[in-house]
């Protein structure tokens, strides 16, 4: 009896060639712009310890409370997969000491993140998210610049229906006079909250916020806005964003229900949505944690960063451009042993010059062969049998124009390389 097959991890999923040329070319344009911008590459674990997202994120949010993949390893060390990656990059920026020597710094990183949330479409149990964080800079700039650069990413990806929405969640100073207002609104509403809002109501009120359920929702929109509570420095940031986001023709709407799903946001934050992913509309997040590098145990930084769902990203994008599967420049149909290995050889010197020539390992006949190269989309079929061996010379084929021309044997790899490496020849 054949033993089942075995499936992947339920809300995990394969990313499979045809899709995969899709994801590179959002990685390229994504890192090409951060490059210009002077973001530079930062790769950090994908497993850390429990405690640098329990201190970072906050015990009371969903990711900490129900969603990690957190595990004893064989000494017992309580480790995690990565929910996130900013966390993990102020640990980075902390424990090499990166601040003594600037603590300007820009860095961009892109992977695989881990929480387990209920499966759907769009929401994954691994996904992929292209981060980019500024640290050291207080200024609305910074945060100008990554709505910006979000913006600007979107457009060159051919993606237009999107908004960013942003909002203020203020600093230590003038949060917590807005938490006791929305917390006494909230007692008084209680009797309409959702059972995750009762419990959030005391331990995490700005979550209730951004709750789903529609109970809270149409509850909410009677909150007090927290931009109505700022202290004079953080509505200060806020107008200047506003105001240079007017300027560089950045569309965006003042949000006061957006809150974030993690704790260490203050002032700024963002979320981009967009109507071409039903439920799950937001594509990326980020905002303002001034006070997170200082908490986790290095000197008082003010940073900024945001992250994009690079799934939920792919699957708009693709809508908008199919993806570019490279086609192979030659097929090369041998028949025979002998001609198999000269035309190996053959095929080895073409893609070390960056020629793609692909062929048969096989025994097939010279139709199934022609079929072949015709799935794969090669344009131009070289063929070489014993006839050919004795003769000295091979058939080159284009099979759209119909046209075909000999090459001799001995020439053959400098030939190709003429042909296909012809301005315009590809
Ligand atoms: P966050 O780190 O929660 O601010 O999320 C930033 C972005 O990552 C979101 O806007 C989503 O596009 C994406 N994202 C978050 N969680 C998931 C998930 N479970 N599956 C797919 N994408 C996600």
């Amino acid at each position: 009896m054949s033993r089942p097959s075995i499936q992947l991890i339920r809300g995990f999923k394969d990313i499979l060639p045809g899709e995969t040329e899709l994801w590179q070319h959002i990685e390229r344009t994504a890192v090409a712009l951060f490059e210009d911008f002077g973001y530079r590459e930062i790769r950090i674990p994908i497993i850390e310890k429990t405690e640098l997202f329990a201190r970072s994120i906050g015990e009371d949010t969903d990711i900490v409370e129900k969603e990690m993949y957190t595990f004893g390893d064989r000494k017992g060390d309580l480790l995690t997969l990565r929910p996130e990656a900013t966390a993990s990059i102020c640990r980075s920026y902390i424990q090499h000491k990166m601040y003594a020597q600037d603590p300007v710094r820009k860095f961009y990183t892109i992977g695989p993140m881990f929480r387990r949330e209920r499966p759907q479409k769009g929401r994954y149990r691994q996904f992929y998210q292209i981060d980019a964080e500024i640290f050291g800079v207080e200024a609305p700039y910074a945060d100008v610049e990554l709505i910006f650069l979000l913006r600007t990413l979107f457009e060159r990806l051919k993606v237009t229906d999107t908004t960013a929405h942003i909002n203020s969640l203020g600093c230590p100073a003038c949060r917590p006079r807005f938490k006791d207002a929305l917390a006494d609104m909230l007692t008084a509403a209680a009797a309409s909250l959702c059972s995750d809002c009762m419990r959030r109501k005391d331990r995490n009120p700005l979550r209730v916020l951004d709750c789903k359920a529609p109970g809270c929702r149409e509850t909410m929109r009677s909150a007090p806005s927290i931009l109505d509570y700022l202290c004079d420095a953080c509505r200060s940031h806020f107008s200047t964003v506003t105001d240079m986001l007017t300027q560089l023709r950045v569309p965006f709407k003042v949000d006061k229900q957006l809150v974030r799903g993690l704790d260490y946001y203050t002032r700024t934050a963002f979320e981009i949505q967009t109507g071409a992913l039903g439920a799950q509309s937001a594509v990326a997040g980020g905002g303002r944690y001034d006070g997170l590098v200082g908490s986790l145990g290095g000197p008082e930084t003010p940073a900024i960063g945001f992250a994009i769902g690079l799934d939920r990203l792919a699957e708009i994008v693709s809508l908008n451009n199919p993806a570019a599967v490279r086609k192979p420049d030659l097929f090369i149909a041998a028949l025979g042993e002998p001609a198999r290995k000269l035309a190996y050889g053959w095929s080895t010197a073409l893609g070390l010059a960056g020629i793609s020539a692909s062929m048969d390992f096989g025994d097939k006949s010279l139709k199934a062969q022609l079929k072949q190269a015709n799935r794969l989309g090669a344009d131009q079929v070289l063929i070489i049998g014993q006839s050919e061996l004795d003769a000295g010379a091979v058939v080159l084929r284009d099979m759209a124009a119909q046209t075909q021309r000999e090459i001799p044997v001995k020439a053959i790899v400098a030939a190709l390389i003429e042909t296909f490496c012809k301005p315009g020849a590809r």
